[in-house]
């Protein structure tokens, strides 16, 4: 593919100085920056190939051999081609280049990308597991558990001092939390803004450390926190509790509770999705002549009817007997799967009775339309 013209790429005349297309790349890299254009292999596109003509336009030894010669000036420099730097590496002097905040400022905090300076450090992720019962899942649950984790320590308020006589104006930064550095990258050179090494950004050091935390502004303590579970919550998702994780350091936010769910077994009911499967095993005389069963659901046990003549693989449907679907009005139904129960063992007496019946017309297998076979019930079922 032929390279299109760096000045064209980032929209400025042959004679540009210095800052404008500083300017220029900006705008255009804030234009197609992947934040903005998630997904979009275009505009990631566009990202690079601004990258590339600003690399080249911005050093002057560069840019003179690009202006005599054209792209075949300055081959074998920058992304353009195979084996170029990769997104990370452009982002990474994106961020350096224009201060690490810009794009939280610019698209409203795209997250995932680190905040230098001023902030603090924001407190780790905790994750616990939760089990619940079926009952618990139907209705919906609060738990309350105990967490160790990192809390801000109450002696210092999370500074980390002694006291408020023990905190002077850190010297690297004289306050500010940010040291700038002029760093020679393949972009040219950069201006960048990181947070103090000394201070760690907050802008202030500690001359005389808390002795309940040790000068860490955290504690580990035992919490008891409710966690607040909706109904219709299924093995392996996750719940997050914003702010309820490790504290911050440095005055930054604590992390989040992350709490992932598992389902305790249940003695009789299988869960589908958001329906109850219960396996109703009938004796053969039962299914035959009908009778009335007692089964088992979440909420108690109820009677039902089972006709006469009712065969295996048979399903009645409790409707809204199931569990209700997470954050809608959807709700499931039990199933109650029939199985028609065949002895596997015989006394004498019984075989002889059994015998009697096996040659009586009724007792052959007369399939008619109605009569599908366990298989053909399934697809049924699995259509329904
Ligand atoms: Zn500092
Ligand atoms: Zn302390």
């Amino acid at each position: 593919m032929a390279k299109r013209d760096y000045y064209e790429i980032l929209g400025v005349d042959k004679g540009a100085d210095a800052a404008t297309i500083k300017k220029a790349y900006r705008k255009t890299a804030i234009k197609y920056h992947p934040d903005k254009n998630p997904d979009d292999k275009g505009a990631e596109e566009k990202f690079k190939e601004a990258a590339e003509a600003y690399e080249v336009l911005s050093d002057q030894d560069k840019r003179a051999r690009y202006d005599r010669f054209g792209h075949a000036g300055v081959s074998g420099n920058g992304f353009g081609g195979a084996g170029g730097a990769s997104m990370e590496d452009i982002m990474e002097q994106f961020g350096d280049m224009f201060g690490g905040g810009a794009f939280d400022t610019f698209f409203g905090g795209s997250g995932g990308r680190r905040r230098r300076g001023g902030g603090g450090t924001r407190g780790t992720n905790l994750r616990i597991k939760v089990s619940l019962s079926l009952e618990e899942i139907a209705k919906g649950t609060t738990k309350k558990i105990k967490v160790k984790k990192q809390v801000k320590c109450s002696t210092c308020g999370g500074s980390g001092a002694k006291d408020s006589g023990s905190v002077s104006t850190c010297g690297t930064c004289s306050g500010s939390g940010y040291v700038r550095q002029v760093r020679s990258t393949f972009l040219g050179q950069m201006q960048t803004t990181t947070a103090c090494p000394t201070c760690g950004g907050n802008g202030q050091v500690v001359t005389a450390k808390c002795t309940t935390c040790k000068g860490d502004g955290t504690n580990y303590e035992e919490k008891l926190i409710e966690i607040e579970i909706p109904a219709g919550v299924e093995e392996g998702m996750q719940l997050s509790m914003r702010g309820n994780g490790n504290a911050g350091q440095n005055g930054g936010p604590a992390g989040d509770l992350l709490i992932n769910i598992q389902e305790k077994p249940h003695d009789t009911l299988k869960r589908d999705g958001a329906n109850v499967i219960y396996d109703l095993y009938l004796n053969f005389a039962d299914a035959a002549i009908g009778t009335t069963v007692e089964v088992p659901t979440i909420e108690g046990k109820v009677k039902i009817k089972i006709p006469a003549g009712t065969q295996s693989g048979k399903i009645f449907r409790l409707k809204g007997k199931g569990l209700p679907v997470v954050q809608s009005y959807q709700q499931g139904d039990q199933l109650i799967h029939v199985s028609v129960w065949t002895p596997k063992k015989l006394t004498a007496k019984e075989k002889q009775l059994l015998e009697k019946l096996r040659d009586m017309p009724n007792f052959n297998p007369q399939p008619g339309k109605s009569d599908k076979g366990f298989f053909e019930k399934m697809k049924d079922y699995f259509n329904a």
